[in-house]
Order: C-alpha cells, then structure tokens, then sequence
C-alpha cells in the first residue's frame, strides 16, 4: 500500500519562538500517531532549529521551496544542498509561488531534478485556477504542470505529488472528495503512462485545499488519495494532530 502523508505546509506565518511553541505542542501527540508519515514545513529561518527539536521523533521537516542552484550569487535564495542539510523534504511548485514569484513548470523542474539530486523528497504541487476549472482545461492544466514538472526525471523515488486546487486554497471551499478524487485518478493515469504502473502507485498523492479535522477523513477514504497537504489548519496544534489521526484510522 502506498504510504499515507500529511504535510503541514505554514507559509509565512510563526516566528522562530512561534514555530518553537507549536511543534513542543504537537510533537508529543504525532509521536503517538501510527501508520502516517507527518512532516511540518516551517519557514526558512526556522528549519535548523525545528529539525532539532524534531530530531529522533517520528515527525520529518520538509522546506517550502529552494533555489536549483546547490551554491552561487542569488542573494537571499537558499540552496538545495543547504535544505538537505535540514529536512528530508521540499515542497515545490506550490501555487502561491507560481502567482506571486513567477515560477513555471520549467524553473520547477529544475527545481525538482536539484531535489533529487540532493537526496531531497520533492512534494510537488499541481492544481487549476477556477476560471481553467470552469473552462473545463483542468485536467490538462494539471497534466501540463505534472509532465512538465517531471520533464526528464527518470527516477521518481520520493516523489510526492499534491492537488491543491487553487480555488480551494485557503477559501474554506475544499474541493469535493469525488472531484479530488478524479483529479487524482488522472495524476495517477499520466504517472502510469510516465514511469509504468508499479512504480507510479507507490507515489503518494497528496490533496490540498482547506483540508480540516473535519473533512479529512472523507478524503481518505478515495482509493487514490494517499494524504493531504494542509496549510491554515497546520498552524493550530489540536486541528493538525486530528487531521494526522483521520488519517491514520483511515489507511490502517
Ligand atoms: C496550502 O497552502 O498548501 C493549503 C492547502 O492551504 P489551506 O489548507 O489553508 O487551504
């Protein structure tokens, strides 16, 4: 069975003593939880010291983004081999980074291929703005993001693929579990068609949009959604741990 994740993605929120006070309060509690794999993504300036806090627990650092380059003149960026250091996995190609920071499928892919290059788990983020939803361009927007991503990469082991509709993204309008579900039966379908089937069900297929304690365990329960991938909710220590727990009593 594929592994289950749930990625607590915290954006540009907490400060070191912020981030400090939320993972003493939930470490704890996701130490107990079985059967998922937890990751917490705080910002930049957090991650040494979270990876120590967090060091020998069950509970895996990932970084929001990184530059391609491993070293070199691009003020203020931070480098795959300086994330590898500290976390085992790096979100990439996360929508806000595609609206607001201009990146494309083609500087992802760099991104994604200095991933693995580094040893890093990329978690790469797809998902189709409502106005391509309502064109009907969805499936395609996503397939393009997904083949273009993984443009020339051979190798997907520690791939991890999120679906996090745009519209869904911090709007408390999730998207249904049916809808994430065809979403992601079709990322499974390109994956099948990119790398053969074996290979393409052991990447876990993460949903992401205002995913909550409440609604995470109808994700769960679709056949091909292996996690989530949550933003708001992952900033408060009780709805992370229950969403971790939904998951965990879904895929036993
Ligand atoms: C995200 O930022 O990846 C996300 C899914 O945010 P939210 O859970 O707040 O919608």
């Amino acid at each position: 069975m594929t592994i289950s994740i749930v990625a607590g993605n915290w954006k540009m929120n907490t400060t070191l003593r912020e981030a400090t006070s939320l993972v003493s309060e939930m470490k704890p509690r996701l130490d107990d939880a079985q059967g998922v794999r937890k990751v917490v993504c705080p910002p930049f300036v957090s991650l040494a010291s979270m990876a120590d806090l967090l060091r020998g627990s069950t509970i895996s650092v990932g970084a929001q983004n990184m530059h391609h380059e491993d070293s070199g003149a691009y003020t203020g960026e931070v480098s795959p081999l300086m994330a590898a250091e500290l976390c085992e996995y790096v979100v990439l190609g996360h929508s806000e980074r595609r609206q607001h920071f201009g990146e494309t499928d083609e500087s992802v892919n760099l991104k994604v291929k200095a991933a693995n290059r580094v040893g890093l788990k990329p978690i790469l983020c797809v998902g189709e703005r409502l106005d391509e939803r309502d064109e009907g361009r969805a499936e395609a927007l996503v397939e393009r993001q997904l083949r273009g991503g993984l443009e020339g990469e051979d190798s997907v082991s520690g791939l991890v693929v999120a679906y996090e509709p745009v519209w869904a993204i911090g709007t408390g309008r999730a998207a249904t579990p049916d809808v994430a579900q065809d979403m992601m039966a079709h990322i499974r379908s390109v994956l099948t068609s990119l790398y053969g089937g074996s290979t393409a069900s052991d990447v876990p297929l993460l949903y992401g949009g205002s995913v909550n304690a409440a609604n995470a365990t109808d994700y769960m329960k679709e056949s091909d959604i292996d996690g989530a991938l949550v933003g708001g909710a992952s900033l408060d220590a009780d709805s992370f741990v229950e969403i971790v727990r939904a998951a965990a009593e879904a895929r036993p």
